[in-house]
This record gives C-alpha cells, sequence and structure tokens, in this order.
C-alpha cells in the first residue's frame, strides 16, 4: 500500500516511521521497517498501527539507511508476520513490495520443492527469496534476475547487507518516486511521504529501477541499460 525509503547522513528510522505516518490517510493494516546499519538488516514489523511500531522499535536501530511499508493485504491475513518487509532465509535481503505478484503460487511451490521455508503467506516474501539466491554480482543485476521471474504489479524497494550504500526500487504498475535531497535521497511510492523533506522527485516509468545511494540515483531499464528520467521540481506547497 504505501512504501518509503530514505539514505543519507540522518538516522533512517525516524525518518521512516514519520513517512508512514504520513501514508495513513491511504488506509492499512499492518507497518513495518528495515533498516541497515553495523549489523546488518534489521527488521521491525507487525499488524497494527504505525504508532504502535514506533513504540515497539528498539531504541538503538540505527542505520542511516533503510525502507518502510504500510500493507494492504492481498495475500494473508493482517499478522505480524506477513506484515513487510519480508527477508530472505539470510535475512541479508529485505524488500517492501506495493502490488500482486499473479505467480507467486507456482514460484512458492518452486521455492519450498528446492527447501525453503517461507515465514509468511505474502506473494511478496517469494520476491525476497529470489533475491537472495540470485548468483548476480550486484543488487541490481539480483533485482533484475528475481524481477524476470514475477508476473504482476508491483512498486517495490529492496535493501541488503551486502551492498549497505544503496536502495534499488522498481515500478510496474504501481506508483514509485525518487526524492533528491541535500546529499540525501529519498523514495516513496506517494508524495505525501516525502513532501516535507524534498520536491524534487523523479517519476519511475512502468518497467524501470533506479539505485539510489546518499548521493544521487541513476535509472536504468530491467536489460540493465541506463533510462533517461530526471528528476523535476514540483511546485507544491509542503
Ligand atoms: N500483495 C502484498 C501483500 O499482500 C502487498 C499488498 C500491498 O500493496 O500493501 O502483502
Amino acid at each position: 500500500c504505501g512504501i518509503v525509503g530514505y539514505v543519507g547522513s540522518q538516522q533512517a528510522a525516524p525518518l521512516l516511521l514519520e513517512g508512514l505516518a504520513r501514508l495513513e490517510h491511504r488506509g492499512y493494516d499492518s507497518a513495518g521497517v528495515a533498516v541497515t546499519g553495523p549489523s546488518g538488516v534489521r527488521v521491525a514489523k507487525r499488524a497494527g498501527r504505525v504508532r504502535d511500531l514506533s513504540e515497539g522499535l528498539p531504541k538503538r536501530f540505527a542505520g542511516k539507511l533503510g525502507i518502510g511499508h504500510t500493507r494492504w493485504a492481498t495475500h494473508g491475513p493482517a499478522t505480524d508476520a506477513n506484515a513487510h518487509p519480508h527477508t530472505d532465509a539470510t535475512g541479508a535481503v529485505a524488500v517492501v513490495h506495493n502490488g500482486i505478484i499473479d505467480n507467486a503460487a507456482v514460484l512458492r511451490q518452486r521455492l519450498t520443492d528446492d527447501g525453503v521455508e517461507l515465514s509468511s503467506d505474502t506473494d511478496t516474501e517469494v520476491f525476497a527469496h529470489l533475491v537472495g539466491r540470485s548468483t548476480a554480482d550486484t543488487l541490481e543485476g539480483k533485482v533484475v534476475e528475481a524481477l524476470a521471474a514475477v508476473e504482476g504489479t508491483y512498486g517495490l524497494a529492496v535493501v541488503h547487507a551486502d551492498f549497505p550504500d544503496r536502495i534499488v526500487v522498481a515500478r510496474n504498475g504501481s506508483p514509485l518516486i525518487v526524492g533528491v535531497g541535500e546529499k540525501e535521497m529519498f523514495v516513496a511510492s506517494d508524495l505525501a511521504a516525502i513532501v516535507r523533506h524534498t520536491t524534487t522527485v523523479a517519476h519511475l516509468e512502468d518497467g524501470e529501477l533506479a539505485t539510489v545511494t546518499a548521493g544521487g540515483f541513476t535509472t536504468f531499464r530491467q536489460d540493465l541499460t541506463r533510462s533517461a528520467t530526471t528528476a523535476t521540481t514540483l511546485d507544491v506547497d509542503p
């Protein structure tokens, strides 16, 4: 339902929680965040309100890069386990996703046959496992490989402990924007999540991805060739 992401010089968790609170008007049943810090990717998620998530969040959820999500359940009930972010078997990968993966049942079966233990009922979790199992040597390559197996709609954001400087995002049928700040960058499904921090945004097109680091962003297509989407400054009243 709602996505927010941050990479920069500030602590990510408070900014993510603030962004999620600003997405509350969209409606949701669960919320969660993943933050990449010194000890890898840490996830906190639960069914219920963003406020409940904030209160339960460990004080030292340190890290300057992270992603967050408010969920509107399509596959599986509103439970803590089904809340996003979803992780792969190692916990290195975390994914938030808006939309519906149509071939999730087939992909789940394939993973289960391979001995993967799934920990949720969601369509999204399969994507985290596909990224985690990819042998591509860049995060962009892993995400593209995982997307090649997926049919359906998505706005999604991926973080990986082995690539701690970046968020990779992708869009197909569900909005995804990149917000440009001063030595910090944002991602969101909705301008409302980040408008207090920046109104300079790039709107991804369907089939497009972006790599977002503290210093900027680059957009590319699913064949890993660069695309030309740029950021423009919107005339809105934050
Ligand atoms: N299909 C996903 C799920 O049920 C994402 C739903 C959403 O867009 O929030 O978890």
